[in-house]
């Protein structure tokens, strides 16, 4: 079923959906559950992305650190042909004590959104009392992250996050035991870090010291617009200042295998990494890498674009046909924008309508 040209290798899973097969409050309106995927449905639609070369499948939304069910998930990812990484994007307290079952089940990368390393301001970020309740500050750094980061921007993290912060010290806990955790399962790990001016600036030295001893990736996120959030301007640090703010001198890296935008370095002598997300400064469009399916169905090449419902057209008499036929149009339009705005001339597929 793969076909030439395929150039979209890695999807994002979105989850809007909770374990009992709720909509998140943002995403109800107008969904009704006929319009709902069956997870039958929803595993055909993933395996048909699989064999159109999306090996890569990232898990992201609300949270799906915390689903119960994330073990079948990462298992049923992990099981579909074509398909050589899962990977997670999560705030990370919610996988304390389950990193090692989720490794056995395949998961392969962990991306924690993360933005202090210190447990008072985690607190405070995340409620301001210590003892739980997503605050403000948290959740609107979480909104900001989504659109791009942990993912590399990829980032795009967000969504869902928002209402569910990690709650103050013991969450902070939790996501130190759960990443240390991955560590020790030989899961990849990453750190997702939104810088802040007046928030966490004093803390680049303590996320590059992460990385001495651990083989552990800090992204710098540029604060990003998604989730209708702007960064106030006096808040907002771009990459060229968070890396004038680096001590020692970088050394370049390269981009890993269907890897988001993050520019790469390392500091010599450290097991870890630094990534640089410019998803504001130096927007990377051009060179966008990902599809996202969410569990509604709906087939977006962009994160702010609204998506194509594929349930239609599987439960139709052309049904994977058809679908499989949608995603080629999609994959070949974002090729096609892709080129474009990289300066290419590229004949490109008609885009549909509903397609930003
Ligand atoms: S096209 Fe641009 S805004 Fe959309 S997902 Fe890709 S990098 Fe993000």
């Amino acid at each position: 079923m793969a076909r030439a040209g395929m150039d979209v290798h890695y999807l994002r899973f979105h989850l809007h959906r909770d374990t009992d097969g709720l909509l998140t409050p943002t995403q109800r309106a107008g969904a009704a559950p006929a319009d709902l995927p069956q997870p039958a449905e929803l595993r055909d639609l993933l395996q048909l992305m699989a064999a159109r070369g999306a090996c890569k499948v990232r898990l992201v939304g609300d949270d799906p650190g915390r689903r119960a069910d994330l073990g079948d998930l990462v298992a049923m990812l992990s099981g579909l042909e074509g398909v050589g990484e899962v990977a997670l994007t999560t705030q990370g307290d919610g996988l304390r004590g389950r990193v090692s079952d989720l490794s056995r089940a395949g998961l392969r990368s962990v991306n924690f959104n993360l933005d202090t390393l210190r447990p008072e301001r985690y607190a405070a970020l995340a409620g301001g009392d210590g003892d739980g309740g997503a605050g403000r500050a948290g959740r609107t750094a979480a909104a900001g992250r989504e659109g791009h980061a942990a993912a590399g921007r990829e980032g795009h993290a967000a969504a869902g996050r928002e209402g569910h912060a990690a709650a103050g010290r013991e969450g902070h806990a939790a996501v130190w035991e759960a990443l240390e955790e991955a560590l020790g399962a030989g899961v990849r790990v990453k750190i997702n870090c939104v810088l802040r001016a007046g928030v966490n600036l004093d803390e680049v030295d303590d996320f590059v010291a992460l990385t001495q001893d651990r083989p552990i990736e800090v992204r710098f996120v540029e604060w990003n617009a998604s989730n209708g959030q702007l960064a106030a301007p006096e808040d907002f640090v771009p990459t060229s200042a968070a890396l004038a703010l680096i001590k020692p001198a970088l050394v370049h890296r390269e981009s890993e295998p269907f890897a988001g935008p993050a520019l790469r370095f390392e500091v010599p002598g450290h097991i870890g990494g630094l990534g640089f997300i410019a998803n504001v400064t130096d927007h990377f469009c051009a060179d966008c890498n990902r599809l996202t399916l969410t569990d509604r169905a709906d087939l977006a090449s962009c994160i702010f674009g609204r998506g194509i419902h594929l349930l239609r057209l599987l439960r139709s008499t052309a049904g994977i046909e058809s679908v499989d036929a949608m995603i080629d149009r999609v994959v070949r339009r974002k090729m096609s924008l892709g080129a474009r705005l990289n300066g290419w001339d590229t004949p490109g597929a008609a885009l549909p309508a509903t397609l930003s």
